[in-house]
This record gives structure tokens, sequence and C-alpha cells, in this order.
């Protein structure tokens, strides 16, 4: 006889894996279904940044905490590596600074430090160049998403008795029931993790959520044997993509001057995101062009802006790029993550952001309450 599960998970991403996780530590039986033979989606070829400074206040940020705390337990347990902790933003220019010096001074900022540029080169010798100070989160922990994503997933299989179903694309939902390719599976209730892909399953509903797709072009690149990067490095270009800095003195006016001195920055929507791995590469993100069908092309252009924001910061232009990769995640403008209730037993969650894996075991936790309660 076919098993029955409380709780059927579609996607094996950090989302599907947030929900897998907080059901099961409700006592839950779950199963986890995904079309692909592993996690190869977002969650696979993310920076792995957990961020918490940058969210916009309120709920989001709240999650943030939630989910990092999580992520830490997660960590220890899966026996994940912690790459490194903390973000710094070096601020290249004066409208930087003030707008990452009143970030500091907020609730969001709790925790944080704004270095003036004396200390800031003091205290982190690898930024070069005229600098205007740096801005240092101890919060943000980084982990190698696709390693993460494998051992999440064991871990979830052996400590809480997760049932795993790969290579199975889930083509049906309904109250009790998931209809696969390989079959039907019977569950209580279920949980929608799709990612990018709002076109097959309750694609009518989440017409109305407005969803789009995000390109991001990713690099891994070295330096010389060695190098040391203090925690994950962002800088100017970065500041106008976090919602939590928004509304900030300087803003404005680092936005007029980022508009006249890097547009082409600005119009492929490149930040320079770097972040260390256990071998010492660096990986490097990135842009963001938004397209219901994103091209599966690497522009030699976008990566030349990405590596120049590079070079401007570190003081180096790296010798070698060992690799280069293609990333896309769901995005909407209007809500960072979508919850629909198709049904009372039936949850649909996307993460519209380039931060989803840092809100999901709180968004999960949430959800897993909604459908079976709190105890
Ligand atoms: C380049 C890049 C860098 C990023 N950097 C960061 C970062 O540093 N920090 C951060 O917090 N966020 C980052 N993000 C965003 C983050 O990666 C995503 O928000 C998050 O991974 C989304 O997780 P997910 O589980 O919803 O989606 P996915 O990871 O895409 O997983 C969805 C899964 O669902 C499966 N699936 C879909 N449909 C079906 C079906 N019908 N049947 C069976 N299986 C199905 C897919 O096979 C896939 O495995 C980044 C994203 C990208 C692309």
């Amino acid at each position: 006889m076919a098993d029955t599960f409380d709780l059927a998970v579609v996607g094996a991403g950090v989302m599907g894996l947030a929900h897998a996780l907080a059901a099961a530590r409700a006592g839950r039986r779950v199963v986890v279904i995904d079309r692909d033979a592993r996690a190869n989606g977002a969650s696979a070829r993310m920076s792995g940044l957990v961020t918490v400074a940058g969210h916009a206040p309120g709920q989001m940020w709240r999650r943030a905490k939630r989910s990092r705390e999580v992520w830490a337990e997660v960590c220890a347990q899966a026996s994940v590596r912690i790459e490194h902790e903390g973000l710094a933003i070096v601020a290249r220019r004066p409208e930087a600074a003030t707008t990452l010096e009143a970030f500091a001074a907020t609730e969001g900022g709790a925790g944080s430090s704004f270095y003036l540029p004396d200390d800031a080169h003091a205290l982190f010798p690898q930024f070069k160049g005229d600098i205007a100070g740096v801005f240092w989160s101890p919060d943000e922990l980084r982990v190698e998403p696709r390693s993460a994503m494998a051992k999440i997933a064991s871990w979830l299989e052996e400590a809480h008795g997760v049932a795993f179903r790969w290579e199975t694309a889930v083509i049906g939902v309904e109250d009790g029931e998931v209809s696969t390719s390989r079959g039907p599976i019977s569950a209580e209730a279920a949980v929608v993790c799709a990612g990018d892909d709002f076109r097959s399953l309750f694609a009518e509903r989440l017409s109305a959520a407005g969803l789009t797709r995000v390109k991001s072009q990713m690099l891994r690149v070295r330096l010389e044997d060695g190098y040391e990067l203090p925690g994950a490095v962002a800088s100017d270009l970065a500041i106008l993509r976090l919602p939590g800095f928004e509304e900030l003195d300087g803003v404005a006016a680092l936005r007029a001057r980022l508009e006249a001195e890097q547009p082409e920055c600005l119009a492929n929507g490149v930040v320079c995101l770097v972040s260390q791995s256990a071998d010492g590469s660096l990986v490097v993100s990135g842009s963001r062009q938004a397209d219901p069908t994103p091209d599966p092309f690497q522009s030699q252009a976008i990566d030349d802006l990405i590596l120049g924001e590079f070079e401007a910061v570190l003081g180096k232009r790296p010798k070698q790029v060992t690799s280069r990769w293609i990333g896309t995640y769901a995005f909407s403008s209007e809500r960072p993550v979508i919850v629909d209730a198709p049904s009372e037993r039936v949850r649909v969650v996307v993460a519209a952001s380039a931060a989803g894996a840092s809100s999901a075991f709180a968004v999960a936790e949430e959800t897993i309450a909604g459908l079976f309660g709190k105890g």
C-alpha cells in the first residue's frame, strides 16, 4: 500500500526544505517531491549569503533574523560549513557613507557599525582606494549553496525521517492527493515551493501576483593564494538594491550620482557582492535582468561591469575566472514573499526577491503553523 503523509512539499530548494523542516519539527510525516535529481534551481546557484541587514523594516527584517537563527542551527546539525560570517559594505562615495551611517543607527542596524575611512582602512586592509567608510554587520553567514542543499536534504531524511521523491514532477495538487509523473501521493496537506516555475501549478492564481523572472550572471574567481576576505563584501551599487535602505538619508543623492557615473551598472542591475569559499576562491554576484523568459547567454560586457566594480573595491582584477553561471529567480516588485492559499490544506509559497534564502526558514514556520497549528 502507498505511503500516506501529513504534508507533501513540492520542490527541494531552500524554501521546500525549510517547510519540510518546520513540519518535521512539528511531528509531521513529510514527503518532498522534486522533478530534478537534486536541487538545481536558484538555491543551488545563489551566492549563499544569509542576510539580516538591509531587509525591509518590520516583518521581513523579523523573518530574516529568525531565519538566520534557524540557519545556524541547521548548519550545526546537518554539518553544513559556515564559510564566513559578517558583511562589509564599502562606501566608495560620501553619499553611500551617509546612508550606511544612518542605517547603522536604525533598529535594523542594531549590532552593526560604521567606520570612518582611517578606522576602516586599519580594520579592513583588503579595501583599496579612496573610500568614504565601511559598514560592518556581524550577522550574515555564508554557506556553499550546492553542498548545503544536498547536506540539508540528507539530514532531513536521516535525522527527521523526511521522505524524498527525486526525478518526480508534480502535475497537480488536490486536497489529500498530489498527482506526479510517477503516480499519486497521498498527503493531508501540501505546500508548493516551485521557485521561479510559477506557470505550472496554480498559474492562474499566481498570475495576479506581479511575478516575473530575473536572470543573474555569477562568477567564481581566484586572487593570489592565501587571500582572505573579512566576510562578504559589497559596495555602493548594492545599497540601491536593499529595501531596508530605501528611505534613508543619502540614498536619493547616491542614486543620482550612480545614474551619472555608473549608468550601465544600474541598467543591468549590476552589484558586486563578493563572498569566499573554503578553497579560497571568491564567488562574485552579479547582475539583475528581469525577463519572463530569461535567455541562457552570459554577456561578457556585464561580466566586465561586475569585475570593474570588484577591482574598484578590492584594488585587484582577478587573474582567473574559474567558472561562470546563470541563475534565475522569481521576482515581484510588490512583495518579497508570496503566500497563497488555494484551499484550506494547500499553500503556494514563492520567494520573489534576490534574498529568498534569507527568510525561508521563518516563512516556513509561519506556513506550517497556519496549516497545522502551532503546537
Ligand atoms: C544567482 C542568484 C544569487 C542569489 N543569491 C542569494 C543570496 O545570496 N541570498 C539569498 O538569500 N538569496 C539569494 N538568491 C535568491 C534565492 O536563491 C531564492 O530566493 C531561493 O533559492 C528560492 O528558493 P526556492 O526553493 O523557492 O526555489 P528553487 O531553489 O528554484 O527550488 C524550486 C524547486 O522546485 C522544483 N520544482 C518546480 N516545479 C516542480 C514541479 N512541478 N514538480 C516537482 N518539482 C518542481 C525545482 O526542480 C526546484 O528544485 C539568489 C538567487 C540567484 C539566482
